[in-house]
């Protein structure tokens, strides 16, 4: 791979903009934020992760100039019927600067929703959806997306990653998500799962 490519990452999420760099850097990738470029935010008008991916990563590419890199994620509940799925970032309708206030209201509606759910059927998944944007006009952007199965935890625990980590358990690990080295959580992780297969189609 090339040691001059740049991407922009289409978010102002600092845990996912963590894990890319993570993910990105040590493969010679040249990371920087939406925020860098003076980008904000768009209204997530879609109805499913990939649409709200193509619009972050068009907005992007445009504000930026260069490719856009955008990740729509969420955690869907199936006791939930799916939710809070596209709407995860803001389940609690808390959506200030304050991202750890807005993770802990998050976290708090999601175990009143279960309060009553038993374990055993506390089981979801966290999804996402990749877009790669070469250009605001791109009419053939790649998309991929990864998945990861889990259970709802009746307590958080743990203190790493960010958003719904801490009531994510990982049944393979025997460990919760808060509970994973960043390593560990980007190598089998929903996001690092897409990210493979991306860079497995960039690759081609
Ligand atoms: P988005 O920025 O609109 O895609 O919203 C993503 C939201 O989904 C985040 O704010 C979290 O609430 C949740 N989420 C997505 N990926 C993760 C993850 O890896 N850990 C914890 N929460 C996540």
């Amino acid at each position: 791979m090339s040691a001059t490519r740049s991407l922009v990452v289409a978010s102002n999420n600092a845990g996912k903009l963590r894990e890319f760099r993570e993910l990105l850097e040590p493969l010679a990738w040249e990371v920087t934020s939406q925020a860098e470029h003076g980008i904000s935010a768009v209204e997530e008008t879609g109805l499913t992760f990939v649409e709200n991916a193509l619009l972050k990563a068009r907005a992007a590419c445009l504000g930026s100039g260069l490719p856009a890199l955008a990740d729509d994620s969420g955690l869907a509940v199936t006791a939930l019927g799916g939710a809070p799925g596209i709407y995860s970032a803001r389940y609690s309708g808390a959506q200030g600067d304050d991202r750890i206030s807005n993770d802990r209201a998050n976290n708090d509606k999601l175990l009143k929703a279960l309060a009553d759910v038993p374990e055993g059927q506390r089981g979801a998944h966290y999804h996402c959806v990749l877009v790669y944007m070469r250009h605001a006009e791109d009419p053939v952007p790649i998309i991929v997306q990864g998945s990861w199965p889990g259970e709802i935890l009746s307590l958080p625990r743990g203190e790493g990653g960010f958003g719904y980590d801490p009531l994510f358990w990982v049944p393979e690990q025997g460990l919760s998500v808060a509970e994973l080295s960043s390593e560990l959580k980007n190598r089998i992780s929903h996001r690092g799962r897409a990210l493979a297969a991306l860079l497995e189609q960039l690759e081609r």
